[in-house]
């Protein structure tokens, strides 16, 4: 009986072994960290947020919970490049030292 498998025929069981290294073949795909490391932008390692706490960056709705995360980004040297990117990506938090809301009203002035 013959098994397909995408563009694959496998007639018989000596075929067996070419299944078996098609399906491995499947997994050789980057891992989730690897294919997150190629989609994020390179100016993202220097930020100074790195290794800090992510949830200082996803305070509460009250804007004084954004202080901390404010002071990281005041100092940081790819704020401008953060800024840019959280402005065209609608990304939730604190990004470039701005709240959402302050990105809203950036995108509405334009
Ligand atoms: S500006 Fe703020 S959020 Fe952006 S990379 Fe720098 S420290 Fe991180």
């Amino acid at each position: 009986m013959a098994i397909r498998w995408g563009d694959l025929d496998f007639d018989d069981r000596d075929d067996e072994d070419d299944m078996l290294a098609a399906w491995a073949a499947g997994f050789d795909t980057p891992t989730l960290t690897e294919r997150l490391d190629a989609w994020r932008p390179a100016w993202m390692a220097r930020g100074a947020c790195k290794g800090l706490d992510v949830s200082v960056f996803f305070p509460g709705r009250d804007p004084a919970d954004a202080a901390d995360a404010k002071r990281v980004c005041a100092g940081c040297g790819v704020r401008p490049e953060c800024l840019s990117f959280a402005v065209d990506h609608y990304e939730h938090g604190v990004w470039g030292g701005t709240s959402p809301a302050e990105r809203r009203a950036r995108r509405k002035a334009g």
